[in-house]
């Protein structure tokens, strides 16, 4: 059997955590400074000590990484810390699809994955001149809402920018995405997809808490004109949400136009875990502004299983659970090669 490894971080106990209750070994690829937090944890069975994550695609790293069959589950921190290139560069398999993450990283390349996949998304705006309405403003990448911030006109956007250019939270040189602001409950829909079975399984759905446009919602309106910082949507952790059952069918038609469009777009397709993030408005519409191509750290509320999984299987599966589950069918049926890349 492969052992399994991820970046200590994001949800690196969750996936070790569900490969070890499938029996696996696990390796966790570790920062020293990472280090006395992760030896806390039983189910670790082997630290890979780096002083940046960037050392897996060196050659001692990914030695240790074959000699165990390693396969690797990718996460938001190695979409945060290496580019596409190098991503797409590491030797040890990748759980999913490596070639999709690029399509995540890319604003131009989600819009486009996206609209062919018809999710209802904001409009984007090209030219901040073109700005008549409020709209967020987005950086490359899985930035997790730092430097995000809310303007509705070019003077705004202008000022807001320079601002933080000069607070060094964004760069000058940085392109930056304008989308429409869509206002409504925030709702992040987690999917599995298994080329195995050839199945999409709907694991759960969760709620971001972002600071500080969370904290400002919580001061009166007079008091949040008076503040001169930019709010950012920086994550600070996750909640559980169930969704009125009327909108699951949606939910999964959804889901199921994802994959058939990552299949048609990017080859191998929507493999593993995914999430579909957007908004509900008042007449239960979702307009979906992001998607991750891999498991989002949202899924962390669900260690011991999660709503849906429980009426799928009669065990507690956690996401990362799952994806071992996923490897270990596909290792004893010798077609790790359709579940990895
Ligand atoms: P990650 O990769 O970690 O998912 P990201 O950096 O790609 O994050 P987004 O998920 O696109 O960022 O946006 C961060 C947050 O900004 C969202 O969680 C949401 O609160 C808010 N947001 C983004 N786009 C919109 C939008 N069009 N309308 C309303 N809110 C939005």
């Amino acid at each position: 059997m492969p052992a399994i490894a991820t970046l200590g971080s994001h949800c690196a106990l969750q996936v070790l955590k569900g490969a070890k209750d499938e029996g696996l070994k696990t390796i966790l690829v570790c920062e020293k400074k990472r280090e006395k937090l992760y030896r806390r944890f039983p189910f670790i069975d082997e630290l890979i000590l780096v002083d940046s994550f960037k050392e897996i695609l060196e050659k001692k790293c990914q030695s240790t990484l074959e000699q165990n069959d390693t396969v690797l589950i990718p996460h938001g921190t190695l979409i945060a810390q290496m580019n596409s290139e190098e991503i797409e560069s590491i030797k040890t398999p990748v759980f999913g699809n490596k070639w999709i993450l690029r399509w995540e990283s890319d604003r131009v390349m989600k819009e486009k994955l996206m609209k062919e996949a018809n999710l209802p998304m904001p409009t984007s705006v090209l030219e901040p001149k073109d700005i008549n309405k409020l709209v967020i403003v987005k950086r490359q990448g899985a930035a997790g809402g730092k430097g995000y911030f809310l303007v509705a006109n070019e003077d705004d956007y202008n000022t807001k920018r320079n601002q933080l250019i000069s607070e060094g939270v964004i760069s000058k040189d940085e392109t930056l995405y304008i989308q429409e602001y869509a206002a409504g409950v925030l709702a992040y829909l987690q999917y599995f997809y298994s080329p195995l079975k050839e199945e999409l399984e709907f694991f759960g759905v969760d709620q971001r808490h972002e600071s500080d446009i969370e904290g400002l919602a919580r001061i009166p309106s007079e008091q949040q004109l008076k503040s001169n910082k930019v709010p950012s949507f920086n994550v600070i952790g996750n909640s559980p949400l169930v969704l009125r059952e009327s909108l699951l069918e949606e939910v999964y038609n959804m889901g199921e136009n994802f994959v058939d469009a990552a299949k048609k777009l990017v080859a191998p397709g929507m493999n593993g875990p995914f999430c579909i993030e957007g908004v509900y408005d008042e007449n239960a519409k979702f307009t979906s502004f992001e998607f991750s191509a891999r498991i989002v750290a949202g899924t962390n509320i669900y260690m011991d299983g999660s709503p849906y999984y429980s009426l799928l299987f009669n065990e507690s599966m956690s996401m990362g659970r799952r994806i071992a589950r996923e490897i270990k069918i596909a290792t004893e049926s010798n077609q790790l090669d359709r579940i990895t890349t």
